[in-house]
């Protein structure tokens, strides 16, 4: 498929604009040199059908929720109801001005309002802070909260440095502790997938801050000693961070701070459905006990004796603002729009059936991909290429590119990092037993398959095995003629 700049040809216009009915005046008059370009910007030049075209045959390349089935583990990429749209894009909430008085937003303010009081049921902790834009904010905002905590206390507890965070998390909590100040400890797991006490109880001494767990861990399985790690924490002073981007497995049977978490984040684009990845903006709501509420940034949406509601900016001992206004308020109805539609038994059979779902896919596919930490999982498992890669030369990668052939998304791969040749595949509680079946067949079907045939994979899309390490290491963002050139 061509760029929109290869088909641009000189001269081709789009738009018919009016002729000029006021004064010309000259624009160095107006404007100062230094400021003026010195001439008109590099844009492509296209008729209306052309541009229409080219936009939409690229929207069809792309790979969705709404198109097939996505079992991205660790992401929890669930089908977005598009009810949940439609209230977003109600006037009332889509078309809020950000300085618009209180008194003529009341009804979205109550909305977040409950939505704070709903999390914090869902967490089973005591304030909520709406604010932070993206999971990873939420991490780096809860832990600006247990610095400053920490720091109103350092009489008691002493100069505290250090996060703890086992080797199977997401690579946002050594970033957000290490932006946060904290420098990030290393926690081993056992044989079993799970935090390793031993190497826990070595690390532990009187300079940690947090320990950042994710329950369930990333390889799907359920820290079954939590409540033993809660008290090691808490007895020597630090604070138990749960990573809630994967409450998914957990909803309504079990609470983050029934089981010792004093501070967590929500991912309310994963667990309650918002569109996320190219979809939209997320949102990384965080909940603490009641004493880290002090600290939570500001504003927090409050309710009066008399009913009302209002954004509070007078915390003292706020942290401060971590983004704009009061956050992405898109994705927070949505989820608000989720939950309330659920109800809480409800969300208590989501998170069933994504474990269900989970389980009855890991039983099919364990016969032909190994999963180390089996033989159950909570929302996702984690299986492992390493035998097919011994004995036939077939990769995880080579497996995920084969799949895009078949119409599934990939799994993730390569990570965690634990397992080798790992794809952490977490089908949620949103597909059906068809799709389920279908995807072990498909992906049983290609492990059979000729490893020149999977290396080259894949065969039907137009991208097939872009450069990642370049991608990441040296984004081209923007389109230039010299870029192009290259
Ligand atoms: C997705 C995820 C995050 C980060 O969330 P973002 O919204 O992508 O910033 C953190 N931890 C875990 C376990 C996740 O799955």
């Amino acid at each position: 498929m061509q760029l929109v700049f290869e088909l641009s040809r000189p001269g081709r216009r789009g738009v018919k604009w009016p002729s000029c009915d006021v004064p010309r005046e000259e624009p160095q008059r107006l404007i100062p040199r230094r400021h003026l370009a010195s001439g008109p910007p590099p844009l492509p030049e296209l008729v209306e059908p052309d541009v229409v075209r080219h936009y939409v045959n690229l929207s069809t390349q792309n790979m969705s929720v709404d198109t097939h089935t996505y079992p991205l583990g660790s992401c929890t990429m669930k089908y977005n109801p598009k009810r949940n749209d439609a209230w977003a894009s109600l006037p009332g909430f889509a078309q809020v001005h950000p300085y618009q008085p209180e008194h003529s937003i009341q009804g979205l303010l109550q909305l977040l309002y409950e939505l704070q009081e709903y999390l914090a049921e869902i967490g089973g902790l005591d304030a909520v802070s709406l604010q932070p834009a993206a999971g990873a904010q939420g991490e780096l905002t809860a832990l600006l909260v247990a610095a400053a905590w920490f720091r109103d206390h350092q009489r008691e507890l002493g100069p505290r440095s250090k996060v703890l965070i086992p080797d199977s998390a997401h690579g946002t909590n050594p970033a957000s502790a290490a932006m946060a100040g904290f420098r990030a400890v290393t926690i081993r797991s056992n044989s079993r997938g799970l935090v390793d006490l031993e190497d826990l109880q070595q690390k532990l001494d009187d300079q940690v801050a947090v320990f950042m767990i994710t329950n369930p861990n990333t390889l799907g399985l359920f820290e079954t000693q939590i409540k033993q790690i809660a008290d090691m924490v808490h007895q020597r002073g630090g604070l138990l961070y749960l990573d809630g981007a994967n409450m998914n497995a957990i909803l309504g049977i079990t609470r983050p701070g029934d089981f010792g978490a004093d501070m967590m984040h929500f991912n309310p684009h994963k667990t309650f459905s918002g569109p996320h990845g190219a979809g939209g903006p997320g949102a990384g709501p965080i909940a603490v006990r009641k004493h880290l509420a002090p600290y939570l940034p500001v504003p927090v949406v409050v309710r009066t004796p008399e009913g009302r509601y209002r954004l509070d900016y007078q915390r003292p001992q706020s942290i401060g603002q971590v983004r704009s206004f009061f956050g992405n308020v898109g994705v927070l109805v949505r989820a608000y729009a989720y939950i309330r539609t659920h109800g809480p038994e409800g969300l208590r059979r989501v998170s069933e059936d994504a474990v269900l779902n989970a389980n009855y896919l890991l039983s099919l596919v364990k016969h032909f991909l190994p999963v180390p930490y089996g033989p159950r999982c909570m929302h996702e498992f984690v299986a492992t290429a390493q035998k097919l890669k011994q004995e036939r030369g077939i990769s995880a990668m080579d497996l995920a590119k084969r799949l895009l052939d078949f119409g599934f998304h990939a799994p993730t791969v390569y990570f965690p990092i634990t397992v080798r040749e790992s794809m952490m595949i977490e089908p949620t509680e949103t597909e059906s037993k068809e799709s389920l079946d279908a995807l072990a067949q498909v992906l049983f079907r290609i492990t059979e398959e000729a490893p020149e045939l999977l290396h080259e994979a894949p065969h039907s899309i137009w991208i097939s095995r872009p450069d990642e390490v370049r991608a990441a290491r040296r984004p081209v963002l923007k389109w230039t003629p010299e870029e192009a050139a290259r």
